[in-house]
């Protein structure tokens, strides 16, 4: 069997990343798991021995310890153990992450690149919002919660994103875009690949 292959997708909350990944999917055949939607789900578990702890980590717009996180990527990735590429979005959003990453999953598989989705924090707050009235029935998209995650994202999640640039592994996406055109830019870097 060969080594899998991961894409992180990172980005601020709102920015896209779960409906490109979604695209991603349909045209390129990757899984994609999102460690927010794997949490969510574990949170959604009668008698799950952490769900009150994601929960209130959720609403504060604050990480979950890796080792939650990382051991529900793992189970994930060991249940689609056929398919050999994936994509990781939403994660890893701080040094702890991070860290927790590279000391279990990371040795093996083999991650491809860091797909990063840019766009300014005023509209992707914008959007969490309008996702909240048209009734995502998320607990986080509330202006409270945004604040939290924003802040989170500047102080945590960038300097992960700014590590990655350093070793040269960031493909920058303009994210400010509609739907459609924002996934022209990425085809343009996953036929790259492909090829
Ligand atoms: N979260 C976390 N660790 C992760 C991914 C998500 O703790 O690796 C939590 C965190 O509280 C975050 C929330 O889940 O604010 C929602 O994450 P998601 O990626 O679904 O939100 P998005 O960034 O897409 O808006
Ligand atoms: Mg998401």
């Amino acid at each position: 069997m060969s080594v899998p292959k991961v894409i992180f997708v990172l980005g601020p909350p709102g920015a896209g990343k779960g409906t490109q990944c979604q695209k991603i999917v349909q045209k390129y055949g990757y899984v994609h798991l999102s460690a927010g939607d794997l949490l969510r789900e574990e949170r959604a578990k009668p008698g799950s021995q952490y769900g009150e702890l994601i929960e209130s980590y959720i609403r504060d717009g604050k990480i979950v310890p890796v080792e939650i996180t990382c051991s529900l990527l793992e189970k994930a990735m060991m249940a689609k153990s056929e398919m050999n590429k994936f994509l990781i979005d939403g994660f890893p959003r701080s040094e702890n992450n991070l860290n927790g990453w590279n000391d279990s999953v990371d040795k093996k598989v083999k991650l491809l690149f860091v797909l990063y989705f840019d766009c300014p924090l005023e509209i992707c707050t914008e959007r969490c919002l309008a996702r909240g009235a048209a009734g995502s029935g998320r607990s986080d998209d509330n202006i409270e919660s945004l604040n939290k995650r924003v802040k989170t994202f500047l102080s945590e999640t960038a300097p992960i994103i700014q590590h990655y640039k350093e070793l040269d592994m960031v493909k920058t996406v303009d994210a400010t875009k509609s739907e459609d055109e924002v996934f022209t830019e990425v085809t343009e870097i996953f036929d790259n690949i492909e090829a």
